[in-house]
């Protein structure tokens, strides 16, 4: 293995959730392979970033997975279980309601806040052998056929450094991407995902709530037994709007959008927006280069499932990595991308699409169609074997 500081076996761009979550992932399982993670971030801009105060539904599965990287026992004390989902259709009859008992389960899932999460990762980090660059920025990447090359910049200096396989994880707005020229589709919906915390009067009982509205979905994620956090999601305008608004008028309008659910809601915290785009890199691998996470793939985050599809590029890119080492075969392979690429490529159109058609569906007040999906959550609440099907996929066992 390499022993000179610029050469790495891996190196992973981004030092996200997706990206850190790789890193413990390699340094977990035990491989002589030297790893570098390279984050444009100081510590202190991340603690200072607003983007860290969004909530996380995680997944079961998800949940399984941080717990298998150690990274949950940092996070679980500030996490609240979901034993409820409720699903409602504001101003209409539909309705459908999920429960962890009906699965034989003690969650379908976790609430978490996303700097939570952030920090116990990079705790995690600091008991590895991971070579963590930090603040860096990358400024160029070449791809030859034995190395990935990357020109970084730290401070005025440039570091050239190198790599059998490079992973960029570095966001929806991937600067690996733009680098290699690689294109993307965006498609964007003209709306923004305004983000806040509220307190409540009465008790969560750890109930998530989703509740279609006619400008667009509105999740309240239990935080606390009587605190939570907003995801409300607007078109652009109505969202710029909100954020101005003071704080007595914003409060009257969620809870006018959201109702008595939770009895009365008070603001308790600063309200921040989150312009939402679904983003697709038009191809996950490149030479010695792969793509995961939001800088592959950023959705909408309606159901909840982005960090939850990152963390299995993750999860599953790791496995195989290991797996190639231990082959003895050259983990930047054509071959070897390519069958990383046709494994993930099935859970993430079904993701895709399935947010996708989340977002059409319930953001429509078309007759017809509003008349269907009330139909389908009544249907939905009434048929055992749908809602176990439901629940499954909410518990991150769809794929
Ligand atoms: C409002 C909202 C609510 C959400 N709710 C949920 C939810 O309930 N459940 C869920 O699963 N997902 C949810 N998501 C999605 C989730 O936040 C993302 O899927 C997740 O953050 C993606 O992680 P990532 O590491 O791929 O990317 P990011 O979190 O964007 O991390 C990228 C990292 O790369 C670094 N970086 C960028 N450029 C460079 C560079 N050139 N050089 C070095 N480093 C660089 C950045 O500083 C950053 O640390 C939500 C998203 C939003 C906006």
């Amino acid at each position: 293995m390499n022993t000179d500081t610029n050469e790495f076996d891996v190196l992973i761009i981004g030092g996200g959730l997706v990206g850190g979550s790789l890193a413990l992932a390699l340094a977990l399982a035990h491989t002589p392979l030297r790893v570098g993670l390279v984050e444009a971030q100081t510590d202190e801009e991340r603690q200072a970033s607003s983007a860290g105060d969004r909530a996380l539904a995680l997944s079961r599965g998800t949940v399984q997975s941080l717990k298998a990287l150690g990274v949950w026992e940092g996070a679980a004390a500030e996490a609240m279980a979901i034993r409820h989902i409720h699903v409602s259709d504001r101003g209409h009859f539909g309705k459908t309601r999920l429960h962890a008992d009906d699965c034989g389960v003690d969650a379908l899932g976790h609430v978490v806040v996303a700097r939570v999460l952030e920090n116990a990762i990079q705790a995690k980090l600091g008991d590895t052998a991971i070579v963590r660059l930090c603040p860096v920025r990358t400024m160029g990447v070449k791809a030859g056929p034995e190395r990935v090359h990357a020109t970084l910049k730290q401070d005025q200096d440039q570091i050239h450094v190198s790599a059998r396989l490079l992973v960029a994880a570095d966001g929806g707005n991937s600067t690996v991407r733009t680098l290699l020229g690689i294109e993307r589709q965006i498609r964007d919906y003209g709306q923004t995902a305004v983000v806040t915390e509220v307190t409540t009067t009465k008790d969560t009982l750890n109930t998530a709530y989703e509740r279609f509205t006619p400008s667009g979905p509105l999740a309240f994620l239990p935080l606390e037994r009587r605190k939570c956090s907003v995801v409300w999601t607007l078109g652009a305008e109505a969202a710029e709007d909100a954020l101005r608004q003071g704080e007595g008028e914003f409060t009257a309008r969620l809870q006018e959008a959201f109702g008595y659910w939770l009895g009365r809601i008070a603001q308790a915290s600063r309200p921040v927006g989150f312009p939402l785009r679904l983003i697709r890199a038009d191809r996950m691998t490149d030479q010695r280069v792969v793509f995961i996470g939001n800088a592959m793939h950023q959705i909408h985050p309606v159901a909840g499932q982005g960090f939850n599809l990152g963390l299995r590029d993750a999860a599953i890119l790791a496995e195989r990595i290991a797996l190639q080492v231990q082959l003895q075969e050259d983990i930047g392979a054509p071959a070897f991308l390519e069958s990383y690429a046709l494994a993930r490529r099935r859970d993430l159109e079904r993701v895709v699409r399935f947010t996708d058609s989340l977002v059409r569906i319930f953001s429509n007040e078309f007759p017809p169609l509003v008349l269907g999906r009330n139909l389908a959550l009544t249907a939905m609440d009434r048929a055992p074997m749908m809602k176990r099907f439901l629940s499954h996929q909410a518990m991150g066992y769809g794929g």
